[in-house]
Protein backbone atom coordinates (compact mmCIF):
# COMPACT_ATOMS: atom_id res chain seq x y z
CA UNK A 1 0.00 0.00 0.00
CA UNK A 2 1.67 3.46 -1.12
CA UNK A 3 2.10 5.94 1.29
CA UNK A 4 2.67 9.72 0.51
CA UNK A 5 4.28 12.25 2.75
CA UNK A 6 5.31 16.19 2.19
CA UNK A 7 7.58 19.14 2.70
CA UNK A 8 8.24 22.28 2.10
CA UNK A 9 11.73 22.64 0.37
CA UNK A 10 12.20 25.92 -0.48
CA UNK A 11 10.87 28.83 -2.42
CA UNK A 12 11.40 29.97 -5.88
CA UNK A 13 12.91 33.46 -6.65
CA UNK A 14 9.24 34.90 -6.73
CA UNK A 15 8.57 33.43 -3.53
CA UNK A 16 6.10 30.63 -4.17
CA UNK A 17 6.30 27.49 -2.33
CA UNK A 18 7.91 25.06 -3.63
CA UNK A 19 7.03 20.93 -2.17
CA UNK A 20 8.51 17.71 -2.32
CA UNK A 21 6.87 14.74 -1.80
CA UNK A 22 7.62 11.49 -0.99
CA UNK A 23 5.42 7.86 -2.46
CA UNK A 24 6.80 4.66 -0.80
CA UNK A 25 4.98 1.02 -1.73
CA UNK A 26 5.03 -2.24 -0.34
CA UNK A 27 7.74 -3.26 -2.93
CA UNK A 28 10.75 -1.10 -1.43
CA UNK A 29 10.34 1.52 -3.52
CA UNK A 30 9.93 5.31 -2.92
CA UNK A 31 9.65 7.95 -5.17
CA UNK A 32 10.38 11.94 -4.59
CA UNK A 33 8.55 14.46 -7.09
CA UNK A 34 8.54 18.22 -6.78
CA UNK A 35 5.68 20.70 -7.96
CA UNK A 36 8.02 22.95 -9.90
CA UNK A 37 8.02 21.05 -13.10
CA UNK A 38 6.15 18.00 -11.54
CA UNK A 39 9.70 16.57 -11.39
CA UNK A 40 10.94 13.13 -10.08
CA UNK A 41 13.58 13.84 -7.87
CA UNK A 42 14.43 11.08 -6.58
CA UNK A 43 13.63 6.87 -7.87
CA UNK A 44 14.89 4.61 -5.31
CA UNK A 45 14.80 1.13 -6.05
CA UNK A 46 16.00 -2.06 -4.96
CA UNK A 47 19.08 -3.71 -6.66
CA UNK A 48 19.34 -7.81 -7.24
CA UNK A 49 21.28 -7.91 -3.81
CA UNK A 50 18.19 -5.54 -2.12
CA UNK A 51 20.23 -2.40 -1.75
CA UNK A 52 18.01 0.69 -2.02
CA UNK A 53 19.56 2.91 -5.22
CA UNK A 54 18.78 5.83 -6.67
CA UNK A 55 18.30 5.60 -10.65
CA UNK A 56 17.52 8.91 -11.53
CA UNK A 57 19.43 12.07 -11.78
CA UNK A 58 17.99 15.40 -10.44
CA UNK A 59 18.81 17.74 -7.52
CA UNK A 60 19.87 18.12 -4.23
CA UNK A 61 17.27 21.55 -3.90
CA UNK A 62 14.25 22.60 -4.93
CA UNK A 63 15.25 25.97 -6.33
CA UNK A 64 17.38 24.02 -9.13
CA UNK A 65 14.19 23.23 -10.85
CA UNK A 66 13.02 26.71 -11.97
CA UNK A 67 16.27 26.60 -13.88
CA UNK A 68 16.84 23.26 -14.48
CA UNK A 69 18.53 23.65 -17.63
CA UNK A 70 18.84 19.63 -18.57
CA UNK A 71 14.93 19.07 -17.70
CA UNK A 72 16.01 16.75 -15.05
CA UNK A 73 12.70 14.33 -14.07
CA UNK A 74 10.28 17.22 -15.06
CA UNK A 75 7.07 17.01 -17.58
CA UNK A 76 7.71 18.56 -20.56
CA UNK A 77 4.75 21.08 -22.70
CA UNK A 78 3.31 21.95 -24.45
CA UNK A 79 4.67 20.95 -26.87
CA UNK A 80 7.79 17.72 -25.68
CA UNK A 81 10.46 17.80 -28.51
CA UNK A 82 11.02 20.58 -31.47
CA UNK A 83 9.24 22.49 -33.75
CA UNK A 84 11.07 23.05 -37.10
CA UNK A 85 11.75 27.13 -37.34
CA UNK A 86 9.65 27.65 -34.27
CA UNK A 87 6.73 27.74 -35.89
CA UNK A 88 3.44 25.81 -36.84
CA UNK A 89 0.37 26.43 -38.57
CA UNK A 90 -3.16 25.66 -37.12
CA UNK A 91 -6.23 26.31 -39.12
CA UNK A 92 -4.39 28.22 -41.93
CA UNK A 93 -3.49 30.79 -39.01
CA UNK A 94 0.90 30.47 -37.94
CA UNK A 95 1.59 30.20 -34.58
CA UNK A 96 5.35 31.52 -34.09
CA UNK A 97 7.04 30.44 -30.81
CA UNK A 98 10.40 30.88 -29.23
CA UNK A 99 13.65 29.55 -30.97
CA UNK A 100 15.36 28.37 -27.57
CA UNK A 101 17.20 25.50 -29.56
CA UNK A 102 19.13 27.10 -32.68
CA UNK A 103 16.75 27.93 -35.05
CA UNK A 104 14.10 25.60 -33.25
CA UNK A 105 11.52 25.33 -30.56
CA UNK A 106 12.38 22.87 -27.99
CA UNK A 107 10.45 21.29 -25.17
CA UNK A 108 8.04 24.35 -25.12
CA UNK A 109 10.05 26.92 -24.67
CA UNK A 110 12.30 28.37 -21.97
CA UNK A 111 9.11 29.56 -19.95
CA UNK A 112 7.39 25.94 -20.38
CA UNK A 113 5.82 23.47 -17.87
CA UNK A 114 8.99 21.70 -16.80
CA UNK A 115 10.34 24.90 -15.30
CA UNK A 116 6.53 26.23 -13.37
CA UNK A 117 5.37 25.77 -10.32
CA UNK A 118 2.14 22.81 -10.74
CA UNK A 119 -0.82 22.60 -8.31
CA UNK A 120 -0.64 19.56 -6.32
CA UNK A 121 -3.42 17.62 -4.63
CA UNK A 122 -2.83 13.86 -2.76
CA UNK A 123 -5.80 11.84 -3.68
CA UNK A 124 -8.16 9.21 -1.51
CA UNK A 125 -6.25 6.56 -3.53
CA UNK A 126 -2.66 7.45 -2.59
CA UNK A 127 -1.90 9.01 -5.96
CA UNK A 128 -0.35 12.41 -6.66
CA UNK A 129 -1.82 14.80 -8.80
CA UNK A 130 -0.36 18.18 -10.52
CA UNK A 131 -2.56 20.73 -12.30
CA UNK A 132 -1.38 23.18 -14.71
CA UNK A 133 -3.13 25.95 -16.08
CA UNK A 134 -2.03 26.92 -19.25
CA UNK A 135 -3.70 30.01 -21.15
CA UNK A 136 -4.66 30.82 -24.75
CA UNK A 137 -1.02 32.79 -25.89
CA UNK A 138 1.10 30.69 -23.28
CA UNK A 139 4.20 30.80 -25.18
CA UNK A 140 2.78 31.56 -28.19
CA UNK A 141 0.74 28.45 -28.06
CA UNK A 142 -2.98 29.14 -28.75
CA UNK A 143 -6.23 27.62 -26.69
CA UNK A 144 -6.91 27.59 -22.92
CA UNK A 145 -5.24 24.58 -21.61
CA UNK A 146 -5.85 22.80 -18.13
CA UNK A 147 -3.22 20.00 -17.80
CA UNK A 148 -3.40 17.33 -14.88
CA UNK A 149 -0.97 14.47 -14.28
CA UNK A 150 -1.07 12.30 -12.07
CA UNK A 151 2.00 10.06 -10.51
CA UNK A 152 0.72 6.30 -9.47
CA UNK A 153 3.04 4.01 -7.01
CA UNK A 154 2.31 0.46 -7.14
CA UNK A 155 3.32 -2.58 -4.96
CA UNK A 156 4.77 -4.24 -7.79
CA UNK A 157 7.10 -1.70 -8.33
CA UNK A 158 5.96 0.38 -11.19
CA UNK A 159 5.21 4.24 -11.58
CA UNK A 160 2.80 5.63 -13.88
CA UNK A 161 2.09 8.77 -15.02
CA UNK A 162 -1.40 9.75 -16.37
CA UNK A 163 -1.37 12.43 -19.01
CA UNK A 164 -4.47 15.06 -19.41
CA UNK A 165 -5.24 17.78 -21.24
CA UNK A 166 -8.10 19.58 -21.69
CA UNK A 167 -8.92 22.41 -24.24
CA UNK A 168 -11.38 25.49 -24.39
CA UNK A 169 -10.66 25.57 -28.65
CA UNK A 170 -8.50 23.84 -30.97
CA UNK A 171 -4.79 23.53 -30.07
CA UNK A 172 -1.45 21.15 -30.16
CA UNK A 173 -0.16 19.54 -27.03
CA UNK A 174 2.40 17.10 -26.69
CA UNK A 175 3.53 16.05 -23.06
CA UNK A 176 6.21 13.69 -21.50
CA UNK A 177 8.50 13.23 -18.89
CA UNK A 178 12.22 14.42 -18.96
CA UNK A 179 13.39 12.20 -16.28
CA UNK A 180 17.55 10.94 -17.21
CA UNK A 181 18.06 7.28 -15.41
CA UNK A 182 21.30 5.40 -14.71
CA UNK A 183 20.28 2.02 -13.35
CA UNK A 184 24.19 1.61 -12.29
CA UNK A 185 22.72 4.26 -9.36
CA UNK A 186 22.78 8.16 -10.01
CA UNK A 187 25.76 8.30 -7.81
CA UNK A 188 27.84 5.55 -9.61
CA UNK A 189 29.36 8.13 -11.75
CA UNK A 190 29.14 6.15 -14.41
CA UNK A 191 27.69 6.49 -18.30
CA UNK A 192 24.88 4.28 -19.25
CA UNK A 193 26.73 2.98 -22.01
CA UNK A 194 26.60 -0.42 -19.94
CA UNK A 195 23.17 -0.68 -20.08
CA UNK A 196 21.77 -3.53 -21.76
CA UNK A 197 18.30 -1.96 -23.85
CA UNK A 198 15.78 -3.41 -25.87
CA UNK A 199 13.19 -1.00 -28.14
CA UNK A 200 10.23 -2.39 -29.70
CA UNK A 201 10.70 0.07 -33.02
CA UNK A 202 11.36 -1.35 -36.54
CA UNK A 203 11.64 2.32 -37.89
CA UNK A 204 12.56 5.99 -36.39
CA UNK A 205 11.55 9.09 -37.86
CA UNK A 206 14.61 10.15 -40.44
CA UNK A 207 16.26 13.37 -38.44
CA UNK A 208 18.78 16.04 -40.38
CA UNK A 209 21.56 17.40 -38.68
CA UNK A 210 19.64 19.44 -36.41
CA UNK A 211 17.20 16.36 -35.05
CA UNK A 212 14.20 17.64 -37.13
CA UNK A 213 12.56 14.95 -38.96
CA UNK A 214 13.00 15.08 -43.07
CA UNK A 215 9.57 13.15 -43.00
CA UNK A 216 11.02 10.14 -44.04
CA UNK A 217 11.05 6.51 -41.95
CA UNK A 218 13.91 4.71 -41.59
CA UNK A 219 13.99 0.96 -40.57
CA UNK A 220 16.53 -0.11 -37.91
CA UNK A 221 17.76 -3.06 -39.55
CA UNK A 222 21.14 -3.54 -40.13
CA UNK A 223 22.12 0.23 -38.56
CA UNK A 224 22.91 1.26 -34.92
CA UNK A 225 19.62 2.07 -34.17
CA UNK A 226 18.40 -1.76 -34.27
CA UNK A 227 17.75 -2.30 -30.11
CA UNK A 228 15.11 -5.13 -31.14
CA UNK A 229 16.97 -7.47 -29.58
CA UNK A 230 19.22 -6.86 -26.51
CA UNK A 231 22.12 -4.90 -26.75
CA UNK A 232 24.58 -2.54 -24.77
CA UNK A 233 23.91 1.15 -25.39
CA UNK A 234 27.24 1.63 -26.08
CA UNK A 235 28.01 -0.77 -28.73
CA UNK A 236 27.47 0.52 -31.76
CA UNK A 237 27.16 4.62 -30.31
CA UNK A 238 30.70 5.39 -31.62
CA UNK A 239 30.83 4.48 -35.07
CA UNK A 240 30.30 6.41 -37.98
CA UNK A 241 26.42 6.55 -38.57
CA UNK A 242 25.40 10.09 -39.38
CA UNK A 243 22.48 10.45 -37.55
CA UNK A 244 24.77 9.51 -34.42
CA UNK A 245 27.29 11.93 -35.48
CA UNK A 246 25.39 14.67 -35.54
CA UNK A 247 23.95 13.72 -32.16
CA UNK A 248 26.48 12.64 -30.45
CA UNK A 249 24.81 9.80 -29.34
CA UNK A 250 21.14 8.37 -29.58
CA UNK A 251 18.77 11.67 -29.34
CA UNK A 252 16.29 9.95 -32.04
CA UNK A 253 12.84 8.91 -32.05
CA UNK A 254 11.82 5.55 -32.50
CA UNK A 255 8.94 4.54 -33.68
CA UNK A 256 7.15 2.37 -31.76
CA UNK A 257 5.33 -1.00 -32.75
CA UNK A 258 2.02 -0.69 -31.82
CA UNK A 259 0.66 -3.73 -29.97
CA UNK A 260 4.08 -4.61 -28.77
CA UNK A 261 4.18 -5.86 -24.82
CA UNK A 262 6.49 -2.71 -23.93
CA UNK A 263 8.08 -0.14 -25.79
CA UNK A 264 11.36 -0.28 -23.96
CA UNK A 265 13.46 -2.41 -21.24
CA UNK A 266 16.66 -2.17 -20.07
CA UNK A 267 19.03 -3.34 -17.77
CA UNK A 268 21.99 -2.79 -15.87
CA UNK A 269 24.46 -5.79 -15.48
CA UNK A 270 26.20 -4.29 -12.30
CA UNK A 271 23.23 -3.69 -10.07
CA UNK A 272 20.46 -6.20 -12.46
CA UNK A 273 17.75 -3.13 -11.83
CA UNK A 274 15.52 -4.11 -14.79
CA UNK A 275 13.29 -1.03 -16.02
CA UNK A 276 10.32 -1.80 -18.57
CA UNK A 277 8.60 1.19 -20.30
CA UNK A 278 4.77 0.74 -21.90
CA UNK A 279 3.17 3.71 -22.96
CA UNK A 280 -0.10 4.22 -25.15
CA UNK A 281 2.62 7.23 -27.46
CA UNK A 282 3.21 6.24 -31.00
CA UNK A 283 7.08 7.55 -30.33
CA UNK A 284 9.39 7.85 -27.66
CA UNK A 285 12.93 9.94 -28.34
CA UNK A 286 15.51 7.91 -26.77
CA UNK A 287 18.69 10.15 -25.39
CA UNK A 288 21.72 9.27 -24.16
CA UNK A 289 22.26 12.51 -22.35
CA UNK A 290 24.81 13.60 -24.87
CA UNK A 291 24.52 17.06 -24.03
CA UNK A 292 25.80 16.48 -20.27
CA UNK A 293 28.92 18.23 -19.86
CA UNK A 294 30.07 18.43 -16.31
CA UNK A 295 28.30 22.00 -15.91
CA UNK A 296 25.52 20.16 -13.98
CA UNK A 297 25.86 19.45 -10.60
CA UNK A 298 23.33 17.31 -9.67
CA UNK A 299 22.12 15.49 -5.92
CA UNK A 300 25.30 14.54 -3.58
CA UNK A 301 27.63 16.88 -5.54
CA UNK A 302 28.18 15.03 -8.62
CA UNK A 303 28.97 15.96 -11.72
CA UNK A 304 26.86 14.62 -14.81
CA UNK A 305 29.13 14.07 -17.58
CA UNK A 306 28.33 13.18 -20.50
CA UNK A 307 26.26 10.06 -21.29
CA UNK A 308 25.50 9.48 -17.40
CA UNK A 309 21.72 9.04 -17.93
CA UNK A 310 18.84 8.29 -20.42
CA UNK A 311 16.02 9.56 -21.20
CA UNK A 312 13.06 7.19 -22.69
CA UNK A 313 10.67 10.40 -23.84
CA UNK A 314 7.16 9.09 -24.59
CA UNK A 315 5.77 11.61 -27.26
CA UNK A 316 4.18 12.22 -30.49
CA UNK A 317 7.14 12.34 -32.99
CA UNK A 318 9.39 15.57 -33.04
CA UNK A 319 7.79 18.74 -35.37
CA UNK A 320 4.65 16.64 -35.76
CA UNK A 321 2.58 20.18 -35.85
CA UNK A 322 4.22 20.55 -39.69
CA UNK A 323 3.88 16.57 -40.22
CA UNK A 324 0.07 15.52 -41.76
CA UNK A 325 1.61 12.74 -42.28
CA UNK A 326 2.72 11.96 -38.80
CA UNK A 327 0.03 10.86 -35.94
CA UNK A 328 -1.54 13.79 -34.93
CA UNK A 329 -1.23 16.02 -31.69
CA UNK A 330 -4.30 18.13 -32.39
CA UNK A 331 -6.47 18.38 -29.59
CA UNK A 332 -10.53 19.69 -29.12
CA UNK A 333 -12.98 20.93 -26.26
CA UNK A 334 -14.43 17.20 -27.55
CA UNK A 335 -10.64 15.03 -28.01
CA UNK A 336 -9.23 15.62 -24.85
CA UNK A 337 -5.66 14.10 -24.25
CA UNK A 338 -5.54 11.26 -22.05
CA UNK A 339 -2.62 8.80 -22.22
CA UNK A 340 -0.64 7.00 -19.84
CA UNK A 341 3.70 5.77 -19.75
CA UNK A 342 4.35 2.82 -16.88
CA UNK A 343 8.23 2.51 -15.95
CA UNK A 344 8.06 -1.18 -13.97
CA UNK A 345 11.03 -1.92 -11.86
CA UNK A 346 12.45 -5.33 -11.15
CA UNK A 347 15.63 -7.47 -10.86
CA UNK A 348 17.49 -9.85 -12.99
C1 LIG B 1 16.45 16.36 -26.68
C2 LIG B 1 17.91 16.68 -26.57
C3 LIG B 1 18.06 17.79 -25.57
C4 LIG B 1 17.49 17.31 -24.24
C5 LIG B 1 17.53 18.37 -23.19
C6 LIG B 1 16.00 15.86 -25.37
O1 LIG B 1 14.64 15.57 -25.42
O2 LIG B 1 16.17 15.47 -27.71
O3 LIG B 1 18.44 17.08 -27.82
O4 LIG B 1 19.37 18.17 -25.40
O5 LIG B 1 16.18 16.89 -24.42
O6 LIG B 1 16.87 19.50 -23.59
Amino acid sequence: MTKISQKAFGMTPDKKDIVLFTLWNGGGMKVEIINIGAAVVSLTVPDKDKRPTDVALGFSSGKEYVTNKPYFGAVVGRFANRIKNGEFKLDGKTYRLEKNDGNHHLHGGNGGYAKKPWDYSINADNTLTFALASPDGDEGYPGDLKIRVTYELKDDNSLTLRYEAETKSKTICNLTNHCYFNLNGCGSQTTVLNHIMRINADEITDADAELIPTGKFTGVSGTPFDFRSEKAIGKDISGDNPLIKAAGGYDHNYVLNPGAPFAARVYSPETGIVMEVETDRPGMQFYTGNFLDGSVTGKNGIRHEKQSGFCLETQFYPDTPNRPEFPSCVITPDKPLKTFTTYKFSVR
